[in-house]
């Protein structure tokens, strides 16, 4: 029996060539989202063979947009949101004011109508939640001051779109009535949107507050694995998904408010954990489901149009974003991330778009050129993050040149991208990761009087360290850029005390090539983990879990050893 599996066929398909293509770029050093969008296009209507569902493919792209939203959300407290409020509310929007009117001055000179411009710039003035927090992600970025400041500024635009989305028809309304008094019908919409999404605000900070938390603790008491990942994913999405209905707030703000009350239970980090393969797979069909939307005749049809749109998107916008941060006093480098992050457009502006067409505010071309820039656009993302950390360096060096050293201490992330000063020890220990193992080695080395510096890649555990004026670099330690800075030629021991495999690899390979004859003690958690350091260059691989199950037994050996009161136990066996 013949039967008609369209949902299928597009998670299939999205899936099968996002990996084919991801991994030609992958293989070609280029970001893997460029595979991904082709994929899209591939599967897209413009191209010929399989067509996959345009309508389903932008629902599965939604489920990745709350899954990342649902992510961010669990990494954020209250205090952090409102931490960033006095940058990220005012400069999102002038942000938004200046694309807008960019938009509206290309507009302008296509003889569009100040209506048709206005959307027009107001769909190129979001970037897209998605671009934004994968290039946080990967660049270790989003629980940094620098990423705090572009997520808050991400949710002030979420904000933003959400009013525009109901604007936009009471404005179409006036337009047809041609009625200029009718000022009440296009305030009184937005009113009520906000009333409601302030009604969700206070429903998850006064009730989601204490309900979720508690929910999660009583199904992780159940002992349930899967009733506990149940759990996380059905508060995520039910959460979502309520705010969307109920609230007529947008799917991305629910879930990340269902990710903040969360991030108060104990609990948070393992949830976070529970929902990663998922977001993954989700995020990519997201890009799958914007390359399906390209036209590639627009790039032929108007290859003027689309220049200039994506001069504003890639230029203009980022331009604007440096700017205002700067003009905030923050640091270059803060400025520069905040500005590549913007640089781009996504789902928000083609659904602004699309709107604005179907209410005939704006023409066909606009949401054409809208959606031929975002597919650029967000190609171009990495290239442009790329650009910002070759230009960096020597923007700094002007800087530093111009201006007097600023005053207090900045952020370790913005530190250590300005200046990497190489360390002066020599005969010294490195530590990578300072967390359960790490801070132990730190302690013995201290005891022992033996010189040492660690790199780290969490803010918090760098600020700790540098308040206890231990020599810190801030940053992952694959990157070859900071294991030169830490004189592994003449350091004596080199401890890889990180958890992930894969980046252990990477540095224990760098550093055997730095310096063949440092002793490289690595940390494993099977034996296949551990036969590949040591095949790397590990002079000493400890697999954690023996060491524990050899600790286990020495405790049970003791006690089973020497009946009696556990203390005595203890003490007897030590004599032995
Ligand atoms: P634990 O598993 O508790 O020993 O913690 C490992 C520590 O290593 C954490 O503090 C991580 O932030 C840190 N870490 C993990 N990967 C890296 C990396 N690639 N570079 C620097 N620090 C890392």
């Amino acid at each position: 029996m013949p039967h008609y599996t369209p949902l299928i066929a597009t998670i299939v398909a999205g899936l099968v060539l996002a990996f084919i293509f991801g991994s030609i770029a992958h293989r070609l050093r280029i970001s893997p989202i460029v595979g991904y969008l082709l994929a899209g296009v591939l599967a897209g209507p413009y191209t010929p063979g399989f067509v996959a569902d345009q309508a389903l493919a932008n629902e599965l792209a939604e489920l990745g947009v709350i899954l990342l939203m649902f992510g961010v959300g669990l990494h954020f407290s209250l205090k952090d949101l409102l931490s960033v409020r006095a940058i990220a509310i005012p400069g999102a929007i002038a942000q938004i004011g200046v694309a807008t009117l960019m938009g509206m001055g290309m507009a302008y000179f296509l003889g569009w109508g100040l209506i048709a411009g206005f959307v027009f710039g107001l769909a190129l003035s979001v970037a897209s939640t998605v671009v934004l927090l994968r290039a946080l992600q990967e660049r270790r970025l989003v629980e940094t001051e620098r990423g705090r400041i572009a997520v808050g500024w991400l949710i002030v635009e979420d904000l933003a779109m959400v009013l525009a989305l109901v604007l936009l028809p009471a404005l179409a309304g006036l337009i047809m009535a041609k009625d200029a008094l009718a000022d009440a019908a296009m305030w009184q919409p937005i009113a009520i949107t906000l009333g409601k999404v302030a009604a969700f605000v206070v429903v998850m900070l006064v009730i989601g507050q204490r309900v979720v938390p508690w929910l999660l603790h009583w199904v992780a008491h159940t002992g349930s694995r899967e009733l506990f990942r149940l759990s996380v994913l059905a508060i995520a999405i039910g959460i979502a998904y309520a705010a969307s209905t109920l609230f007529g707030a947008s799917f991305a703000l629910g879930a990340f408010f269902a990710g903040m009350v969360m991030s108060e239970s104990p609990l948070s980090q393992r949830a976070a954990e529970e929902t990663l393969p998922l977001r993954d797979a989700f995020a990519v069909l997201f890009f799958v489901s914007v390359g399906m939307l390209f036209n590639p005749a627009i790039v032929l049809e108007h290859p003027w149009l689309l220049a200039g749109t994506i001069f504003i998107i890639v230029f203009g916008k980022s331009i604007a974003a440096f700017l205002i941060v700067r003009a905030f006093r923050y640091p270059t480098t803060t400025a520069l991330t905040i500005s590549a992050s913007l640089a781009q457009i996504g789902e928000f502006s083609f659904i602004l778009a699309g709107l604005g067409v179907a209410l005939k505010l704006m023409p066909q071309t606009g949401l054409d050129l809208i959606l031929a820039g975002a597919i650029i656009s967000i190609m171009l993302n990495p290239f442009v993050f790329q650009a910002i950390d070759w230009i960096k360096p020597k923007l700094e060096k002007r800087k530093a040149k111009t201006e007097e050293e600023i005053a207090g201490p900045a952020e370790p992330a913005e530190e250590a991208a300005a200046t990497l000063t190489p360390t002066s020890l020599a005969n010294h220990a490195v530590i990578v990761g300072y967390g359960r193992v790490g801070s132990h080695i730190g302690d013995r080395l201290r005891e022992l009087n033996i010189p040492y510096l660690v790199i780290e890649d969490r803010t918090d555990v760098v600020k700790q360290l540098r308040a206890r004026g231990i020599e810190v670099f801030f940053g992952n330690a694959a990157s070859s850029e900071l294991l030169a800075a830490v004189n592994l030629p003449h350091a004596r021991t080199l401890f890889v005390a990180i958890p992930e495999s894969f980046e252990a690899g990477q540095i224990v390979e760098q550093a055997r090539k730095a310096n063949p004859s440092l002793e490289i003690v690595a940390r494993a958690h099977s034996d296949a983990e551990k036969d590949n350091l040591n095949r790397l260059g590990a002079s000493f691989t400890i697999m954690g879990e023996r060491e524990i199950a050899q600790g286990m037994m020495d405790y049970a050996f003791k006690n089973a050893a020497t009946p009696g009161p556990a203390t005595q136990a203890t003490t007897k066996a030590d004599e032995l």
